[in-house]
């Protein structure tokens, strides 16, 4: 028997939370294990209460909200219950962009103000700021959403996802953390070749990983080339997809080719994990205790099965609170209860957003959603982006500008960070407009190439 797992588990993960200080990401670890269990009526409950607390702490520190209730001829005493919050009306991303620092308690220690960032893939990115107990809660729901793919703190994990900046450092401290922790291996989705994909599966098949965790369309593509190769991969105990859409074409390609389940995950950098399937499979279980979501349709709330706008409100961010913010995505609540017991509530699907891999000049992938992230995201002042690709090595950019948007020096940065990634040869061409037109699926589009990859034409 292995007990590795274990001394990670039980010795160095405590011990690395307590030397960081963040010693209540397990208080919080114990309290969503328990509450997910509790029944609807007493989870929505728990909402109300943190809901409450949270509009009164708004009102009385934050600027904006202080100013947004008295135009709304509101106060914090006048709601009675959950559904009264579609009174106040949406926070949008703009928004936080020009009044990020009113939307600030005004009582919140400067020094506890972590400062995130979106990935642009659903529209212009936005900073924001979350507090070191709001890490805690975010980084414990993330484990116990974890464990429903049976993913446990200490187990081996690779991952199919493109963030350098999330990567264990590289310093002898950061090896050693890495290696203690067991923190992952990766396979970088920036820049995907087949030779990448042939070295990724052999390293999976000699670590053999008990958990692969991808960007959805990262996982397709691997498994489209292990198929189009008949090479057999690593089976692992779950694969964890998330961060785009995941068809279903593609969970029955990735439950055939890697042959295990798939738990497919909704998330954002803004709030962290919104929702995720449980071993029941019958849609995605929201993070209910920390997370208010609303549906919206033209016509009111939505009923279960119809689509509608998704706002969120983070009930533990008191930091920088974010009351209704429209996330950029659609989807559709779940109708009845799950067998798998748990009282959160569930949502049926979410319609995401479009982000097709990039071709680059040498035939190299480049993830959508890594470009969103590692090069739309750095540069606010270029607005909502998409990309559109026809040929490999030549993408062109539609710009709505943002405010500061200077079309000299940020064409520029665009020119070269693209090529950085998509080949120093690469032709990059913009236009600006002033509306990029909805998807009719109700998808939002952030990158589309009909360009197939050089190493699967003539693949089923
Ligand atoms: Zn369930």
């Amino acid at each position: 028997m292995n007990f590795y797992p274990h001394l990670v588990r039980n010795v160095f993960y405590p011990l690395s939370l307590w030397r960081r200080g963040e010693g209540a990401e397990r208080a919080y670890l114990r309290e969503f294990e328990s509450s997910q269990f509790i029944s609807p009526e007493e989870i929505r409950a728990v909402q109300w209460r943190r809901l409450r607390c949270l509009l009164d702490h708004a009102y009385k520190q934050c600027p904006y909200y202080h100013d947004l209730f008295e135009r709304q001829g509101l106060s914090p005493g006048d709601f009675t219950g959950l559904e009264d919050l579609r009174w106040l009306p949406p926070l949008e991303k703009s928004t936080i962009q020009e009044q990020r620092e009113r939307l600030v308690a005004r009582n919140w220690p400067r020094h506890d103000l972590i400062r995130n960032q979106t990935g642009g893939s659903t529209g212009a990115p936005v900073s924001f700021y979350l507090s070191t107990d709001r890490k805690c809660s975010r980084a414990a729901a993330t484990l116990r959403h974890n464990r429903w793919a049976g993913w446990q703190v200490g187990d081996r994990v690779a991952v199919l996802w493109g963030a350098p900046q999330d990567r264990p450092s590289n310093s002898w401290r950061g090896r050693l953390r890495a290696a203690l922790l067991r923190e992952p291996m990766w396979l970088d989705t920036g820049n995907i070749s087949e030779r990448g994909l042939a070295a990724f599966r052999v390293t999976l098949l000699r670590h053999r990983p008990r958990i692969i965790q991808a960007y959805a369309r990262a996982a397709v593509l691997f498994a489209r080339y292990l198929r189009s190769r008949s090479l057999t991969p690593h089976r692992p105990h779950a694969l964890v997809t998330s961060a785009e859409v995941l068809e279903a074409e593609d969970r029955r390609l990735l439950e055939d080719v890697f042959g295990c389940p798939v738990f497919n995950r909704y998330g954002c950098r803004e709030v962290s994990v919104i929702a995720s399937e449980c071993p029941a499979h019958t849609g995605m279980h929201i993070m209910a205790e920390g997370l208010y979501l609303e549906i919206e349709t033209p016509n009111g709330p939505a009923v279960p099965g119809e689509m509608g706008t998704i706002f969120v409100t983070d009930l533990l961010n008191h930091a920088m609170p974010l009351i209704r913010y429209r996330i950029g995505d659609l989807g559709a609540w779940a109708k009845g209860s799950c067998p798998c017991g748990r009282g959160l509530p569930r949502l049926e699907r979410v319609a995401g957003r479009v982000t097709d891999f990039l071709v680059g000049v040498d035939g190299r992938l480049v993830s959508g959603v890594f470009l969103a992230t590692y090069v739309v995201a750095n540069r606010p002042s270029l607005g909502q982006v998409q990309i559109h690709q026809q040929r490999a090595g030549v993408v062109t950019y539609r710009i709505k500008p943002g405010r500061d948007f200077q079309p000299a020096s940020d064409l520029d940065y665009l020119r070269s960070a693209t090529r950085q990634h998509l080949g120093a040869e690469a032709g990059v061409e913009s236009e600006i407009v002033e509306e990029l037109p909805a998807e009719p699926s109700g998808k939002f589009l952030f990158s589309r190439s009909t360009v197939t990859p050089e190493f699967l034409v003539g693949a089923k």
